[in-house]
C-alpha cells in the first residue's frame, strides 16, 4: 500500500471546503483493496494510532481533517460496475467508496438509469454521501442518499470486514443489537432512545427506530464507526423528459403561497424539485445574468418528471399555479430539452460561484446555516433569519431546498467584528430551528465544526447513547475521533 508523508504532496488532505487551516498529520495511506483498509486497521490496533478517513475534500465540516491522526484516502478504491437491472424499474449498481459521485450518475445515465442522490457538489465520493446521507435537489422527490443504498461493506476499527445487505442485521424487540465478529468477537449495544425530528431531511448524529436496520445506523454517521468500502446503490429508471422551470414572484407571500400549492400537488402538478433563492442571492446572479427582474421578491427553481405525451398538459398545470399565485410569469424561465437545461443550471451555479468570488475579496469566511424545520414552522425560521440579518445589518444571502423547508442562510461578513457578531447568533439559529421542531443539520452533517452544537438537540444524554455506540465498535477510539460526538463525552459514558 502506497504511503505518503512528504508534507509537499499531502498537504491537499489537511483541508476541506470549512475554511479551518490548522490541521496536520504524520503521513497518508492509500489502500487499493478493501483487504489492505482491514489490515492497516488490525495491524495499528492497540497502537494508540489515529486515523481519519478522506473522501475528496468537498466537506463542508471539517470531518476529513486530521489533527495529528493518519489518513486513509479512499481515492484508489474506485471500482465502478455496470448496472445490473433487477426488475422493471430498479437496477442495482456495486461501487468501491472512492468513485466520484459524477461517475455514478454519468454510468447510469449512458444505460437508462438515474441514481437520484444530487448535492450540488459533483465532486465528491460516493462513500462520503453514504457516510454523510447526503441529499440534493432532487431529495424532494426521491428522499436523500439512504433510501438508494441496498447494500454496504465496511472495515471496522479493528479491521473486521463486515457486509451490510438491508435487512440482514435488525435491532431486537429489547432494541439490542448483537453482532458476531470474527476478528474481534460479540458487539452488542443499544439503538439510541431518542427521536429524531420530524422534518424531511435530517444529517446530524446517529439514527434510531424501533427495529432499525444495522445500514441506516452506518448511513449518516460520517466515518465514525468504521470505512464504508463498497456500496450496492439502486437506481431508477431516467425520466424520458424533464421540465424545469425558474420563476419569479412580486411577494414573498405569493412565493410561499405557490410553494404550498406546489407541495400540495395542486391541479394535478406534481414537483420533483423545489428550490429557492432570495432577492439577495438573485442580485449575486443578477452580475452575470442582467436579465433578472429588479423589482422581484425571489424566485422559485422547480423541475417536474414527465413524458413526451404528458409534458403540454403538465406544462399547463403549472402555469396555472403560476397565474394563480401572481409570478411574475413573462419574465420566468422554462427549460424544456437538454441544451436550455443546461443553461438553466450554470445560472443556478452561478450563485456559490459569485459569493465564493465575493468572499474572496473579504477579509472573512462565511457563516452558513444548514437547518430545516417541520413544514408549518418554516415561515417562521425564514423571518428570523431575515430580521436578525437586517437588525444586524449584515449582508446576507437565503437561498436552498424550500420544498424540503431546508434553506441555507449565508451571513457574509464585511469585517472580523462582523465575523465574531454572526458566530455568536449561530447558537441562537441553532436554538430557534431547535425549538421549532427542526434539526441541526439537514444535509451537510456535524464534522468537527459543528460537534459542539449537537448537544442543543439531543442533550447530554443523547450523544452519551452515541459515544456508548461510537465505542462498542471502535472501544480504543481510532476513527474519526473529534467528528460528529465531542471528545469529552467519551470519558463520561
Ligand atoms: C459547493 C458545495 C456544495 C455542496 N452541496 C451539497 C448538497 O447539496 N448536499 C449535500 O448533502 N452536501 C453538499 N455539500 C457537501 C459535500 O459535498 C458532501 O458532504 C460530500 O458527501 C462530501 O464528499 P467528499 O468526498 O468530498 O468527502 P470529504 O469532505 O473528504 O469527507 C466528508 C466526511 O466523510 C467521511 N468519509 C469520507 N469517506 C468515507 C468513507 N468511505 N467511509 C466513512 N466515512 C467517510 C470523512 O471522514 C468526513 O468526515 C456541498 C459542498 C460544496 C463545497
Amino acid at each position: 500500500m502506497i504511503y505518503k508523508d512528504d508534507p509537499a504532496l499531502i498537504r491537499s488532505f489537511l483541508e476541506d471546503t470549512s475554511n479551518i487551516k490548522t490541521g496536520h498529520t504524520p503521513g497518508v495511506y492509500f489502500p487499493e483493496s478493501i483487504e489492505d483498509v482491514s489490515e492497516l486497521l488490525r495491524e495499528n490496533a492497540g497502537t494508540g494510532k489515529r486515523f481519519v478517513i478522506s473522501g475528496n475534500g468537498t466537506g463542508t465540516t471539517g470531518g476529513r481533517i486530521p489533527f495529528g491522526d493518519l489518513v486513509i484516502a479512499m481515492e484508489k478504491l474506485d471500482r465502478i460496475d455496470a448496472p445490473l437491472q433487477r426488475n422493471g424499474d430498479q437496477a442495482v449498481m456495486t461501487v468501491k467508496a472512492g468513485v466520484l459521485l459524477e461517475d455514478v450518475q454519468k454510468k447510469a445515465e449512458s444505460s437508462g438509469w438515474l441514481y437520484p442522490p444530487d448535492p450540488t457538489e459533483k465532486l465528491c465520493f460516493i462513500g462520503s454521501t453514504i457516510a454523510n446521507n447526503s441529499s440534493g435537489a432532487r431529495t424532494y422527490k426521491y428522499g436523500p442518499t439512504r433510501d438508494h443504498i441496498a447494500r454496504i461493506t465496511v472495515v471496522l476499527a479493528g479491521g473486521d470486514i463486515l457486509d451490510i445487505p438491508r435487512g440482514k442485521y435488525r435491532a431486537g424487540k429489547d432494541g439490542m443489537f448483537r453482532i458476531d465478529l470474527a476478528l474481534t468477537g460479540r458487539l452488542e449495544f443499544n439503538v439510541p432512545g431518542y427521536t429524531l425530528p420530524l422534518t424531511s431531511k435530517h444529517n446530524a448524529g446517529y439514527y434510531s427506530s424501533d427495529g432499525m436496520d444495522l445500514i441506516d445506523l452506518f448511513i449518516g454517521s460520517e466515518g465514525t464507526l468504521g470505512v464504508i468500502v463498497e456500496a450496492d446503490l439502486l437506481l431508477v429508471p431516467a425520466p424520458e423528459k424533464t421540465i424545469s422551470c425558474l420563476v419569479y414572484f412580486p411577494s414573498l407571500d405569493d412565493l410561499f403561497d405557490f410553494v404550498q400549492k406546489a407541495k400540495r400537488k395542486t391541479g394535478g402538478v406534481d414537483p420533483g424539485a423545489l428550490e429557492f433563492f432570495d432577492p439577495n442571492s438573485l442580485d449575486f446572479i443578477r452580475r452575470v445574468y442582467t436579465e433578472v427582474p429588479e423589482e422581484t421578491a425571489g424566485a422559485v427553481y422547480f423541475e417536474q418528471e414527465t413524458t413526451m405525451d404528458k409534458e403540454d398538459e403538465q406544462l399547463e398545470a403549472w402555469f396555472e399555479l403560476m397565474e394563480s399565485s401572481n409570478a411574475l410569469t413573462e419574465e420566468s424561465w422554462v427549460a424544456l430539452d437538454a441544451d436550455e437545461q443546461r443553461a438553466m443550471k450554470a445560472f443556478r451555479h452561478e450563485l456559490p460561484a459569485q459569493v465564493n468570488e465575493w468572499i474572496g475579496t473579504q477579509p472573512e469566511s462565511k457563516i452558513s446555516t444548514d437547518m430545516a424545520v417541520p413544514d408549518d414552522a418554516f415561515a417562521e425560521l425564514y423571518h428570523f433569519y431575515r430580521s436578525t440579518c437586517e437588525k444586524h445589518g449584515f449582508r446576507y444571502i437565503i437561498f436552498g431546498h424550500i420544498g424540503n423547508s431546508h434553506v441555507h442562510l449565508n451571513i457574509l461578513p464585511s469585517s472580523h467584528d462582523e465575523f465574531k457578531t454572526a458566530k455568536a447568533l449561530y447558537r441562537d439559529f441553532v436554538k430557534k430551528a431547535v425549538d421549532l421542531g427542526g434539526t441541526l443539520s439537514a444535509e451537510h452533517g456535524i464534522g468537527k465544526l459543528k460537534a459542539g452544537y449537537l448537544v442543543s438537540m439531543f442533550g447530554d444524554e443523547g450523544i452519551r447513547e452515541m459515544a456508548r455506540i461510537k465505542k462498542a465498535f471502535d472501544p480504543n477510539l481510532v476513527l474519526n475521533i473529534g467528528n460528529l460526538i465531542p471528545e469529552h463525552y467519551y470519558r463520561a459514558c
